[in-house]
């Protein structure tokens, strides 16, 4: 079995940013040579999130707008009083999500639905440099 650790690097536009990564995760695994196994996609960071979706439109909008509803911007958050960021809900919404996805690599692809696109959010009030973490785990 082989391990093979690559670094992703984005630059983000700042607060629900959704960036379609599945093109760059795909030239990872090709270049780590692994034909099946996993890959593991991690953000070092409690302000940004990987998840899945389908990347149109409509569902661009739906998800920051059902975040806004499930941690509302305005709400108060114990973490202003400590650090005065205004990102308490960025930091809850990412820990909702979660940091990491792991998907099934076959035959060098990534093993995802025809409409299923892999994405980092941005959760933060500004845009930022994220390095994410890709760990490809097969032969
Ligand atoms: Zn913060």
């Amino acid at each position: 079995m082989k391990i093979f650790e690559a670094e992703l690097r984005i630059r983000t536009e700042g607060e629900s940013d959704i960036v379609d990564i599945t093109d760059e995760i795909e030239r990872i695994i090709l270049k780590a040579g692994i034909k099946n196994g996993i890959v593991n996609i991690f953000v070092p960071g409690s302000t940004g999130a990987v998840t899945t979706i389908e990347y149109e439109p409509g569902l661009l909008k739906d998800l920051p707008n059902t975040l806004e509803r499930i941690a509302p911007k305005n709400a108060y958050y114990e973490h202003e009083k400590m650090w005065h960021d205004g990102n308490g809900h960025s930091h809850v919404r990412a820990s909702i999500i979660g940091p990491s996805i792991t998907i099934p690599v076959k035959d060098g692809n990534l093993r995802l639905g025809t409409w299923q696109q892999l994405v980092f959010l941005e959760l933060d009030v500004r845009p930022r440099n994220r390095t994410l973490i890709v760990t490809c785990l097969g032969e």
